[in-house]
């Protein structure tokens, strides 16, 4: 008996707008795909929040004994600077302007992914496929739309061809977006002539001479189109109807959409029973962007080396932070939200580290198996962390009761509260067990930064002696505080 047979999961579905119960396609296994990073820069905090999300969401499937197949793609080819097929490849582009071969950028900011993903303690997808690695499966691809009517060659490039598919589909269904619509609002870019219609996408695209990422197929020498490979690779190992699809709000259009219609082109049938946009993170109000530079990445936040914040963040706050707030509710990135979820996890870990020196009593005096039904239910919502993080602060109110003598468990309930606690904090919401002596290094540090605070108040107000006081006392005590021009840090 498997905990998933004992309940029921809604998912929010971004193609029907409203929550529904989770059917798995086969009892027991679910198929999941997300959209994995263009691995041409650094990720930042913004695309990690979203892959967290998901990491999340595979830790809770994996908990209830599903056994789950989660394929997170690298795209390392065919994602152009525009949307609308235009523009350079965004890895060559990076080649060109760093004198490097284009899979050495691949190399190096796919080691920079796993690097950062390890750190944050996510588990590992159980294939990371590469677009560069299913050259083949698309042309396989675009053959079979070509011939199902979908798609037309010119000049060595294949089009996605939209007005045709809309007799027969309904394409925008899930942006819900409708094709008059986006006649009306397209601009005819540059480097689009070879379209039928600019609401046609491209499958393949013939190399410039100078383009290096090319290889050999039936129309040309090329690359294929973007939303290609992700249908591609999501069949290939989920099947051509598959469960979870997920990835960030910004795919919704065009590349999910786009994904969809090539899917049902190539193979008559939709691709995904569930689709899932996690939503955006931003950083002082606005969306953090690669685009507009308005970014952090983590490990600027895990040093505190960086412009925004007031000191570093542990991996597992940063983790506490983004369960803090739904998966689909806007993020806001800010310090005082950062060091609001610090004093929280820290409460946690003090309370699930006492879990061990309970003494059990002989009556209880807290419903536990009625609280730990609705730590599964909060997350058999759509995945509601935050409401989760709610039920297990309510169980840290009871074992500080219990320290304080004011309550009482059994050992039975006692042992479901210690199991029920480990699991989601560790198991589903992937925090790091961090030791009494950790959590104290982090708030001695907390508290010497609200030193270094006041003693900048001091100097501020020309009070010389007091902010000569603390720096000379903290030295007496082996904290040095170092001022440098962008503020002070210290050394033990
Ligand atoms: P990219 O590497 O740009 O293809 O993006 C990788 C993933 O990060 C996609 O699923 C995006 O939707 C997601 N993403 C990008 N920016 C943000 C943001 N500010 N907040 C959350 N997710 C984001
Ligand atoms: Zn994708």
């Amino acid at each position: 008996m498997q905990l998933y047979q004992n309940q029921t999961i809604q998912i929010y579905n971004s193609l029907s707008g409203k929550k529904e119960k989770f059917q798995p396609i086969e009892a027991g296994y679910v198929g999941m795909y997300v959209c994995g990073p263009t691995v041409y820069s650094n990720v930042h905090l913004g695309n990690v929040r979203t892959f967290m999300s998901f990491d999340m969401i595979y830790r809770y499937l994996k908990h209830l004994g599903f056994k789950v197949r989660y394929v997170r793609n690298i795209t390392d080819a065919g994602h152009l600077e525009n949307d609308a097929d235009a523009g350079e490849d965004k890895i060559t582009k990076k080649a060109r302007l760093e004198q490097i071969e284009p899979m050495e950028v691949v190399q190096r900011y796919t080691v920079d992914f796993h690097n950062i993903l390890n750190t944050l303690n996510f588990l590992p997808p159980s294939i990371e496929p590469t677009a560069t690695g299913h050259i083949i499966e698309q042309i396989e691809l675009i053959k079979t739309i070509i011939d199902n009517g979908f798609a037309y060659e010119v000049n060595g490039s294949v089009y996605f061809d939209v007005h045709k598919f809309n007799e027969s589909n309904e394409y925008g269904k899930l942006s819900k977006r409708k094709l008059e619509d986006l006649i009306h609002n397209t601009r005819a870019l540059e480097g689009q002539s070879d379209k039928k219609n600019p609401q046609d996408f491209a499958l393949w695209k013939k190399a410039e001479p100078q383009h290096i990422m090319r290889w050999p197929s039936p129309w040309s020498d090329g690359f294929p189109g973007w939303h290609l490979e992700c249908t591609a690779m999501s069949t290939k190992y989920l099947g051509d109807n598959f469960d979870i699809h997920g990835g960030g709000m910004d795919l919704k259009f065009p590349h999910h959409e786009c994904e969809i219609a090539q899917s049902e082109a190539a193979k008559g049938v939709s691709p995904v029973n569930y689709w899932m946009h996690a939503n955006m993170l931003q950083l002082n109000g606005q969306r953090m962007s690669k685009t507009t530079g308005n970014t952090v990445n983590p490990d600027e936040l895990l040093s505190g080396n960086n412009k925004f914040f007031s000191k570093a963040y542990s991996p597992s706050v940063i983790r506490f932070f983004n369960a803090q707030s739904s998966y689909r509710s806007v993020l806001d990135l800010t310090d005082d939200g950062l060091l609001a979820s610090e004093k929280g996890f820290y409460r946690l870990m003090d309370a699930i580290h006492s879990l061990d020196d309970l003494q059990a009593g002989s009556i209880s005096t807290f419903n536990v198996s009625e609280w730990k039904q609705k730590c599964y239910d909060a997350m058999n919502d759509d995945f509601n962390s935050p409401i989760l993080i709610a039920h297990l602060f309510e169980a840290v109110k009871v074992v500080n009761q219990i320290k304080d003598n004011k309550a009482s468990l059994t050992s039975e309930d006692l042992d479901v509260l210690k199991q029920t606690m480990n699991a989601f904090t560790f198991d589903v919401l992937g925090l790091i067990n961090t030791s009494q002596s950790e959590a104290g290094t982090e708030k001695l540090s907390g508290a010497v930064e609200l030193l270094i605070q006041l003693r900048q108040e001091a100097r501020a107000n020309k009070d010389f002696a007091l902010s000569d006081k603390i720096r000379d006392e903290l030295a007496a005590k082996g904290i040095q505080l170092n001022d440098g021009k962008d503020g002070t840090t210290f050394s033990l």
